[in-house]
């Protein structure tokens, strides 16, 4: 079925084509007029996703960073990750220590210096 919303709707009421307990709660769903909170989209009767995720965030200030990390292609969780890394989420030795979770601080890699997002990463 492609259908909207609206097709089931004339004048002000309800009209499914079904009758079931689901049809009863939604057609005890008031349609409002205009003058009722309403979600909208812009000024388009038309809807989409991602026209909804632009009118959510459209008060959000830019990330700045987003561009630097997420490319089209790149998997989700490369994003995640280097995500949690500028955010201190990765659970390195030093960010786990500050939980006061006793762990070796030593670097697995180098066996040098204390692992830290730093040296992983830029050292
Ligand atoms: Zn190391």
């Amino acid at each position: 079925m492609n259908a909207t919303v609206a097709d089931f709707i004339i004048g002000n009421v309800w009209s499914l084509p079904i009758s079931s307990d689901v049809a009863n709660d939604i057609q005890a769903i008031p349609i409002s007029d205009s003058t009722a909170f309403c979600l909208t989209l812009g000024d388009s009767n038309e809807g989409s996703f991602s026209q909804f995720v632009m009118e959510f965030y459209k008060d959000c200030p830019p990330c700045v960073w987003a561009d630097f990390l997420w490319h089209k292609g790149c998997a989700s969780h490369f994003f995640v990750f280097a995500w949690l890394g500028i955010m201190g989420g990765l659970k390195t030795a030093d960010m786990i220590l500050k939980r006061n979770v006793l762990v070796a601080s030593i670097c697995y890699l180098c066996h040098s210096k204390n692992e830290s997002i730093p040296h992983l990463f830029f050292e």
